[in-house]
């Protein structure tokens, strides 16, 4: 599925198109996708928010099957249960590189935005940033796992989550219902505030204390907050239910403005952080959590020839849990 050029999700902006499989890089790996997570960064490209190199195939949460193994490439063989996530390449020698903050590398190249990404049948990618899959997981449940389980993962540990600390997720989509889930496992009391009755309900089932529109109160001061939605008026209602010492991280590529707001909304020694990317820790974190805890990831699923279907539902945000293809 093929974006030749941005527009609306509504006017179908991704095209079904048949090409040659790519042959592996030195370095590379050809893996054959069985399913491929729908992230509202793929939205944001298909609609021109964020910009990419086009015509481009999208997706970045590509799980399968290792077909092919590249020249000078140890570690994985034909066959392998393997998965791809948004972050494709860094240049290994930047001080945030050299410092274990390669999210934050400015030579960074994204998985289905600088590269061919996995809305496809076959995708290819640097082995490096090929991450092994858990054993047991089906393709379908792994996929989200990519980008909404590690980016989640990497945002819950930026808002400073402890155990016993009281946490509000707002918005309640793909990466958010994951987070909820290692949240209780770290044994946080979590709090949903989402508009949509779905994502209200979900959050309820799957164990938050209690779940509302972005300005409820229930009753409780937040110690640390995630904004998933790309809605700069989440902040200071995030804030406004902050604790002192609390910290508000903001989970977004792409986010409307932050409306002004008194100062108090942040005196405290209130932080307010954003989220850029994830590490290969990050991921193997995520990875051996989702294993353990284990994670069920909630999925709708659709052919890979409806993506733009996928991609209106997840603007509409009418999504129960995460959007994914099924490609094989
Ligand atoms: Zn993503
Ligand atoms: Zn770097």
């Amino acid at each position: 599925m093929v974006l030749g050029r941005p527009a609306a999700v509504e006017a179908r902006p991704l095209a079904l198109e048949d090409r040659p499989d790519p042959s592996p890089a030195r370095g590379e790996v050809l893996i054959a996708v069985e399913a491929c997570g729908v992230c509202r960064t793929d939205l944001h490209i298909a609609e021109g928010e964020v910009a990419a190199p086009l015509p481009r195939i999208l997706g970045h949460q590509a799980a399968g099957r290792v077909a092919r193994v590249g020249d000078g490439v140890s570690g994985f063989a034909e066959g392998d249960a393997a998965g791809v996530g948004w972050m494709a390449r860094v240049d290994d020698s930047c001080g945030y590189c050299r410092s274990g903050r390669e999210n934050l590398c400015a030579e960074a190249r994204f998985t289905g935005r600088d590269r061919d990404g996995g809305y496809a049948e076959v995708v290819t990618a640097r082995a490096e940033w090929v991450y092994p899959l858990p054993p047991g997981v089906a393709a379908l449940a792994a996929a989200p796992l990519l980008c909404a389980g590690v980016i989640g993962w990497r945002a819950l540990k930026l808002a400073g989550i402890q155990p016993g600390c009281r946490l509000g997720l707002f918005g309640f989509g793909a990466s958010a219902h994951l987070a909820l889930q290692i949240a209780l496992h770290l044994g946080c009391e979590v709090y949903a505030f989402t508009r949509g009755e779905t994502g209200r309900r979900l959050a309820l089932e799957i164990g938050a204390r209690w779940a509302g529109g972005a300005d409820g109160d229930p009753g409780v001061r937040l110690d640390a907050a995630v904004t998933f939605a790309p809605a700069g008026e989440l902040v200071p209602a995030a804030l406004a239910r902050l604790a002192p010492g609390g910290t508000v991280a903001i989970n977004a590529i792409h986010m409307s403005p932050i409306p002004s707001m008194p100062y108090e909304l942040v005196y405290g020694e209130r932080v307010v952080r954003s989220v850029q990317n994830a590490t290969r820790k990050d991921a193997l974190e995520l990875l051996d959590l989702a294993a353990r805890i284990p994670i069920r990831a909630e999925i709708a699923e659709y052919a890979l020839e409806d993506a733009n279907a996928a991609l209106r539902d997840v603007a509409r945000g009418t999504v129960r849990g995460a959007a994914v293809l099924r490609v094989a």
